[in-house]
């Protein structure tokens, strides 16, 4: 799914996005000028392999995701924002959630058969 930057307003726009087994939605809303703050939840799964034993394992999603868009380049101060600058004023909802499940697939992962080898996380 893609949304024109332009068609976004003070009004919250949904969006949904899928991608394998991996839902993405919540709403777009205009802050200010070329701002925009998305809002929303990642639910479903994904297959991660262990980092251990490299077995494939369903991983449940449900992750809220909140960060900023910004239409071209963002110049504005505020450092610590989390804008992504999008491309062509256009919105592309599969490609956001494309980074965030490979942000996701970042992480430190174990399968259930390796749990306890490592204290980082627990599942
Ligand atoms: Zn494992």
């Amino acid at each position: 799914m893609k949304i024109a930057f332009k068609k976004l307003g003070s009004h919250p726009l949904h969006f949904e996005a899928n991608r394998d087994n991996a839902r993405f939605s919540g709403d777009l809303i205009l802050k200010k000028g070329n701002v925009a703050q998305l809002n929303g939840t990642i639910t479903g799964s994904i297959s991660i392999p262990c980092d251990l034993c490299a077995e494939e394992i369903e991983h449940p999603l449900n992750e809220e995701v909140t960060f900023y868009l910004s239409d071209g380049i963002y110049e504005g101060s505020d450092e610590e924002l989390d804008i992504v600058e999008i491309d062509h004023s256009t919105i592309d909802l599969d490609e956001l959630l494309h980074s965030e499940i490979e942000l996701i697939k970042s992480d430190y992962f174990c399968c259930k058969n390796c749990e306890g080898t490592s204290l980082d996380r627990e599942f």
